[in-house]
């Protein structure tokens, strides 16, 4: 009797994930980039689309155990995620860098906190955690998402804030942590794989769409770009779209975008055109063909009019 409920004991764990989070329809792949750094790349779509596998999440072997990049927008994601760093490696998972607490980064979080990794996450992430928004949306994302998000999903916490930049080791391995402050999120930051020359930028790039302003600060996001575009790095992944061994070049639609939206609006605001006006006589040609600008320019463009008001006023 006991032997069987050693027995049963011993099993309980797998029972449990495997149990626990939906499968999912959509192709969760890793992606070999350099040496042992890997990337999952997200589809590109609006928030619940694709089961909500929106954005890119990562990871590093190191010789004493993974690093992983983001969680990825629902458990059973992270879920997947985990299948694919299995086929690659047995170690455990000893941390996860979160880039910032936005729901498609976050919801797999629990996957990789139940195999005991500790979580590490911007200064700001408090700012988000303590907010309204996290668990209304958490709420509406049980029904938008469901069942991949469901009432078992739930928001994990950090155990070591960033508010700094920090060079750290694992194993073998030497990472670099950017903290840019609140940029595109309450609080953003960046990785850098120093062994593997691979940057993990997290929200700050948005290649191949629009990327999504929010309530960013756009003058600090700028900012922060120009000190990415100068990192040196070999590939890199950004928080949506394709990662490439041509940094500048991904990197350059989230930058020629965001200066185009301040250097417009900013000459609107400076002569009080009402912002209906101002954003039909703007030219946006150059940007109207590429993926979620019907469903993100203009409410960027009106985030982007009123932050300028405020710092203007
Ligand atoms: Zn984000």
């Amino acid at each position: 009797m006991i032997k069987k409920t050693l027995l049963l004991l011993s099993l309980l764990p797998f029972l449990v994930q495997a149990n626990d989070y939906e499968k999912v329809g959509v192709e969760v792949k890793a992606e070999n980039l350099n040496e042992n750094a890997y990337y999952i790349p997200g589809l590109s779509g609006s928030a619940t689309e694709y089961e909500g596998f929106i954005s890119n999440a990562g990871f590093v072997v190191t010789t004493e155990g993974v690093l992983v990049f983001d969680s990825l927008g629902t458990p059973s994601l992270a879920n997947a995620m985990l299948e694919e760093i299995r086929k690659v490696t047995n170690k455990p998972i000893k941390l996860v860098i979160v880039s910032h607490y936005h729901a498609d980064h976050i919801y797999g979080l629990q996957v990789f906190k139940e195999q005991g990794a500790q979580i590490w996450a911007p200064k700001g992430t408090w700012d988000y955690l303590n907010s309204e928004t996290a668990p209304n949306l958490l709420n509406s994302r049980r029904t938008l998402l469901y069942p991949w998000v469901n009432s078992k999903t739930y928001l994990v916490e950090p155990d070591r804030i960033i508010d700094k930049d920090t060079k750290f080791s694992l194993g073998n391995h030497q990472f670099l942590l950017t903290y840019f402050g609140k940029v595109h999120s309450d609080g953003d930051m960046s990785l850098l794989s120093l062994n593997d020359q691979t940057l993990y930028s997290g929200d700050l790039i948005f290649e191949g769409r629009i990327p999504f302003v929010g309530d960013a600060d756009v003058f600090r996001w700028i900012k922060a770009l120009d000190r990415v575009r100068k990192t040196e790095m070999e590939y890199f992944v950004p928080g949506h779209g394709t990662a490439s061994d041509q940094p500048q070049e991904t990197m350059g639609l989230t930058y020629r975008y965001l200066n185009f939206l301040v250097d417009q609006l900013t000459l609107a605001v400076d002569e009080m055109i009402q912002f209906d006006t101002a954003y039909e006589a703007i030219d946006w040609s150059e940007f109207e063909d590429e993926p979620a600008f019907e469903a993100a320019n203009r409410k960027n463009a009106y985030a982007v009019y009123l932050y300028l008001e405020s710092v203007f006023d």
